[in-house]
């Protein structure tokens, strides 16, 4: 399908939709006085590929700790802000290359002065609806879940236009998949605003990976989102590499190694899945895109894995390493990893 046209925002140095391509994002977990723990964090997910982070800065105070680690940070950050406009714009003027904002829980004129303060600074606003804001009462209320997180999202976009902004990102979140997926589609089908996509307390890491696979997957296949967040209960740095790993699988980005391994078989006598993970780690710092197989024996391993550009097979006592198809060498277990590490670095170009 055609990739559906958004329009383009800048974050920092980083371009947002209209066919820019799509960003990984994460949001830190340490507490913003915690400088020290959250640039850990940020330099966590930039090794891991994020474009951006986003942080939580729950009132103005709050707002100094946020520009103290902007001035430091490898990314582009955005302030996650909520309820007292005092607290975004403080952010703003701190080095917010982007707020994220719930109008529905701020004051009205405190929306105008935000809209003001980020227009002058030339930076984005998203408008994050999610399904625990939503007002249910008044007109409409009893609409599905989908269309009022969509409208009243969309009503909140309109009345930044009115008060000349145009820099306006949307997300619609909600925790269930089907949900988020037709409020997400509502929203394309009604404007042109970049869309930054996830699903809200998505749960821990095994379920929410399945459900935010399903969600932003179904979405991007359909052209639809500039942007991804796989959140979960667990580390910020793991969600980026959840969130790359779906751009690489639907071949949306193809920066970075991808592992593919066999389902192991009794010809295998390794721990395919230690071997696996093992590798993972090593080659995780690689950019350039490479396809590497981990497989379970040595007889069919090579040539079922022809299409990576290189891979290990283990059998015999010794781990064959493989390059596009052809044993190249063999090698004693221990020096398997190391030595794939290597071969992955001077076919891509890199060193560590
Ligand atoms: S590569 Fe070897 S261990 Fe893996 S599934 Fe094929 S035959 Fe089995």
């Amino acid at each position: 399908m055609e990739p559906r046209k958004s329009r383009r925002v800048r974050i920092g140095g980083v371009d947002m939709g209209g066919g820019a391509g799509i960003t990984v994002q994460t949001m830190t977990r340490s507490r913003v006085e915690e400088v020290e723990g959250s640039l850990a964090e940020i330099r966590a997910a930039a090794a891991s590929g994020a474009d951006l982070v986003r942080l939580a800065v729950p009132n103005p105070a709050a707002a100094g700790y946020f520009g103290r680690i902007a001035a430091r940070s490898p990314l582009p950050l955005v302030a996650d802000t909520h309820f007292d406009w005092r607290t975004t714009l403080a952010a703003i003027r701190e080095g917010a290359a982007k707020v994220r904002v719930n109008p529905g829980n701020m004051d009205p004129d405190g929306l105008a002065r935000v809209a003001e303060a980020a227009g002058v600074r030339g930076i984005p606003i998203r408008v994050g609806g999610n399904s625990g804001s939503v007002r249910r009462s008044g007109e409409g209320a009893d609409s599905p879940l989908s269309e009022l997180l969509a409208q009243e999202t969309l009503t909140w976009a309109a009345r930044l236009e009115e008060l000349g902004f145009r820099d306006t990102v949307i997300s619609v979140k909600a925790s269930e998949a089907a949900v988020t997926v037709r409020a997400y589609r509502l929203v394309a089908a009604q404007s042109d605003y970049p869309l930054h996509l996830g699903l809200t307390a998505a749960g821990p890491r095994e379920s929410s990976l399945l459900k935010s696979a399903a969600a932003i997957g179904s979405l991007l296949l359909d052209g639809i989102g500039d942007s991804i967040r796989f959140s979960f209960t667990g580390d910020a740095a793991g969600e980026v590499a959840a969130g790359r790993d779906l751009l690489r699988a639907l071949a949306l980005r193809r920066e970075g190694v991808e592992i593919i391994s066999c389902p192991a078989c009794g010809r295998s006598r390794v721990e395919l899945p230690e071997l696996a993970r093992e590798a993972r780690e090593a080659l995780g710092h690689i950019r350039s895109p490479l396809r590497v197989a981990i497989m379970g024996c040595e007889v069919n391993g090579p040539g079922e894995a022809g299409d990576a550009d290189l891979g290990l097979a283990p059998g015999g006592g010794a781990v064959h390493l493989f390059i596009r198809g052809r044993v190249v060498e063999k090698l004693p277990p221990d020096r398997a990893i190391a030595r794939l590490a290597e071969e992955a670095e001077r076919l891509g170009g890199e060193s560590r």
